[in-house]
């Protein structure tokens, strides 16, 4: 696309769903605590799959086509996007907090604007791999797997909450891909958790002002049930990949015995595919537990690379920050392939003090591959809870990128696990719908 040759208007809304651009105002983007331009050659079209939010009791800030000056929008609510998988957002939307108004829920808030009858936002496609792209899902084809499944595996619990809940209820990408017989298999084992993250998708405490976008797996499921419907789907689908720890349950790393018996028991069966863990890291022994069973790549989640801007988010019960890393570097000493699921916070991650903190990280641990995800949190709430006033000097996150991928040219950007095939070298992206 052409850069832009001017800023995209502002968008408001009524305040009942619908959306207006406001050709007085100029769009911006947020960083940290303030509203900047956006340079025009951030803005793309917003990708099929992305949605538009009105954010209640909140008025968006732009900048006046006359005056050049940034002032409110009177108009009603304030917009943002949500943009799907494979991208990230490089600005949050900016906005003036009203007095009463609510906590957003756990959902990405990025800036968005209106140009040339098009909806735009700022954001890179850091991953072009189609595994989540929306118009791959076919309604009919995930029944039909629902059914088949359901019959294959009468007794497996697990089936059956990925069935109900996780597919047919919550719609989620990996379990749709899962009942399509193809890709990543999404495999929750966990109903606990060792840290208390303020974000978290699966559990709100009650006095919180906000809900769980899903809720926690209620039951640990055997080694038996696991293997029964992995082993048909590492041996079958295409680019499978199977990934323990998922966003309907809690620590994967407590069930690491269950998990270890699992690969084991896998792969007896099977060489193919890949062995994934999403995980907090808190365990670097059972994690080289897993190691030895056989797993092959793991994604720790983390907010930030400091340890000061962690622990106040993750608010872990018995580990540290250090743990992480370790479990980083067990990994890569197997080989294994090994990613950051990075919580991307524009003003946050692309601070000068965050930068310096990821280049010790990727040194320390010979991390393989970043995932810079969208961070689903209400931005004013995030920063308050952890007690950020001031982000300190900014880079900007696209200046973030090129740095980091100049300084390490092997380290691999995305948005999603590797395939075995990645993992091993022999990979191209002929993935198709
Ligand atoms: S590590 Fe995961 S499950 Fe545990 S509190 Fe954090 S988000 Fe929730």
């Amino acid at each position: 696309m052409p850069v832009l040759k001017q800023s995209p208007y502002l968008l408001y809304s009524d305040g009942k769903g619908n959306i207006y651009e406001d050709t007085t105002l100029y769009a911006t983007g947020r960083s940290g605590w303030d509203a900047l331009p956006v340079p025009y050659a951030e803005w793309i079209v917003l990708p099929e799959g992305g949605s538009l939010y009105e954010l209640p009791g909140r008025k968006g800030i732009g900048i006046d086509v006359n005056t050049g000056e940034m002032r409110l929008c009177e108009k009603g609510w304030a917009v943002a996007a949500f943009i799907p998988p494979a991208y990230t957002g490089l600005f949050l939307a900016p906005y003036e907090t009203g007095p009463n108004a609510p906590t957003l829920p756990l959902f990405c808030y990025t800036a968005a604007g209106w140009l040339n009858e098009k909806f735009m936002v700022p954001a890179v496609r850091i991953e072009q791999d189609i595994r989540q792209e929306s118009k791959g899902y076919i309604s009919d084809t995930i029944q039909e797997g629902v059914s088949k499944f359901l019959q294959s595996y009468p007794h497996n619990r697990l089936v059956k909450h990925l069935a109900e809940n996780c597919c047919l209820t919550y719609h989620c990408p990996a379990a749709r891909n899962y009942f399509m017989g193809r890709w990543e298999c999404p495999v929750p084992t966990s109903p606990a958790c060792n840290a208390n993250c303020i974000g978290c998708i699966s559990f709100q405490p009650l006095d919180e002002t906000i809900v769980s976008t899903q809720d926690r797996l209620t039951f640990k499921p055997s080694a038996e049930e696991i293997t029964e419907f992995t082993v048909p789907h590492l041996q079958t689908a295409p680019y499978p990949i199977i990934s323990f720890g998922q966003g309907c349950e809690g620590e994967p790393l407590l069930m690491w015995e269950t998990i270890r018996q699992s690969i084991l028991e896998i792969r007896k069966h099977t060489d193919r595919g890949s062995i994934n863990i999403n995980t907090n890291g808190s365990k670097p022994d059972a994690v080289r537990a897993l190691c030895e069973a056989g797993l092959n790549s793991i994604r720790v989640s983390t907010n930030s690379a400091r340890k000061h801007i962690y622990e106040p988010y993750y608010r872990p019960n018995n580990y540290v920050f250090e743990d992480i890393v370790e479990s980083l570097k067990v990994v890569r000493g197997y080989g294994g392939w090994a990613s950051i699921n990075y919580f991307v916070f524009p003003g946050m991650t692309d601070s000068v003090e965050e930068y310096e903190a990821l280049r010790k990280l990727i040194r320390e641990t010979d991390l393989t591959m970043i995932q810079w995800r969208n961070f689903n949190i209400d931005p004013d709430w995030y920063l308050g809870k952890i007690g950020v006033h001031d982000t300190g000097e900014i880079m900007g996150l696209k200046q973030l990128m090129e740095l980091i991928r100049e300084e390490f040219p092997t380290l691999k950007f995305g948005y999603f696990n590797p395939p075995a095939e990645r993992i091993t070298g022999n990979f191209e992206m002929d993935f198709a719908h």
